[in-house]
C-alpha cells in the first residue's frame, strides 16, 4: 500500500477509536513521524493532509527544513542535546521530548533570544526504562514547578513512548492509563504556566489503545511510511 492509503485507513482507525469511547476525531492531532523519511515522501504526506510532522534528530531536521518550511508544522519528538537547541529552537512548533530542567533553561534562553515562546510537553519515563529518556512519574510535579518558571517555555502537556514489549499487553494499557490519570491531576490542580493541552502517546503498534486512553496526539511513522531503512 502506499502513503495515501496509509493515511486514509489509519484516520478510519482513529475515527473509529474516538468514537468508541465517545470522543471528537477533530481533538485527535495525527503527526506523521518523518525520521529516516525523503522529503518526497513526506511532502506526498502532508498532500494528504498531515498537517504535523515529528522528527527526532537536529542535523536531519535541519537537513530537511527548507522543504518542510511552511508546508507543515513540526514537532521534535527525539531526545534534544542541550548543545543543539539552538538549531531546532527557530524552526520546530512544538518540542514534546523535554526531558531535564537543563534542557528546558537552554530551550527558554534560545526562545528568549529570537522573541518567541516555546510549547513543550514533559517526557515521562512511564515504564521506568533505564535505556529512555524522560522524568519519572514521581518527579514529574517537581519537574513542571520549576520549568513553568521559564518566561519563554509554555508548558502544553505529556508525552511517552511505551516500553517497546508492553504494546497489546495489559502492561501497555496500565502505563496508558496511568498516563492519562498523571495528565487529569496535574490538569485539575491549575497551576500557573502548566497547561495540560495535550497527551502525546502512542505509534503505530498502539495508537488505538492510546486514544481509548485520552491520547489526543499520536506519532505515526511505520504505519504510515512503511518500515524505516537506517
Ligand atoms: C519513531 C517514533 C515514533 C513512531 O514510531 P512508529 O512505531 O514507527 O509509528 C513515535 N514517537 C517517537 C518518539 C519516535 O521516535
Amino acid at each position: 500500500m502506499g502513503i495515501p492509503e496509509n493515511i486514509e485507513e489509519i484516520r478510519e482507525k482513529i475515527t473509529n477509536a474516538a468514537k468508541a469511547c465517545g470522543r471528537s476525531v477533530q481533538e485527535i492531532t495525527l503527526v506523521g513521524v518523518t525520521k529516516t523519511v525523503d522529503t518526497a515522501s513526506i511532502i506526498e504526506a502532508v498532500n494528504c493532509g498531515i498537517a504535523t510532522v515529528g522528527e527526532n534528530k537536529a542535523q536531519e531536521l535541519c537537513e530537511k527544513y527548507d522543504t518542510l518550511a511552511g508546508l507543515c508544522k513540526i514537532h521534535f519528538i527525539g531526545h534534544l542535546q542541550t548543545n543543539k537547541v539552538k538549531y531546532v529552537i527557530d524552526k520546530v512548533d512544538m518540542i514534546e521530548s523535554v526531558d531535564s530542567l537543563r534542557l528546558a533553561q537552554e530551550i527558554d534562553v534560545r526562545a528568549g533570544a529570537i522573541n518567541r515562546s516555546m510549547d513543550i510537553l514533559a517526557e515521562v519515563n512511564i515504564g521506568k526504562e533505564r535505556s529512555k529518556h524522560g522524568v519519572l512519574e514521581e518527579d514529574l510535579e517537581d519537574f513542571l514547578k520549576n520549568m513553568s518558571k521559564l518566561s519563554n517555555v509554555k508548558i502544553r502537556g505529556l508525552m511517552t513512548v511505551l516500553p517497546v514489549e508492553s504494546s497489546f499487553t495489559e502492561h501497555g494499557r496500565s502505563f496508558f492509563e496511568r498516563m492519562y490519570q498523571l495528565f487529569i491531576d496535574i490538569r485539575s490542580k491549575k497551576k500557573d504556566n502548566i497547561n495540560m493541552d495535550f497527551l502525546s502517546m502512542g505509534m503505530t503498534n498502539d495508537y488505538e489503545t492510546a486514544i481509548e486512553y485520552g491520547a489526543n496526539i499520536v506519532r505515526i511513522g511505520t504505519g504510515i511510511f512503511g518500515r524505516r531503512n537506517y
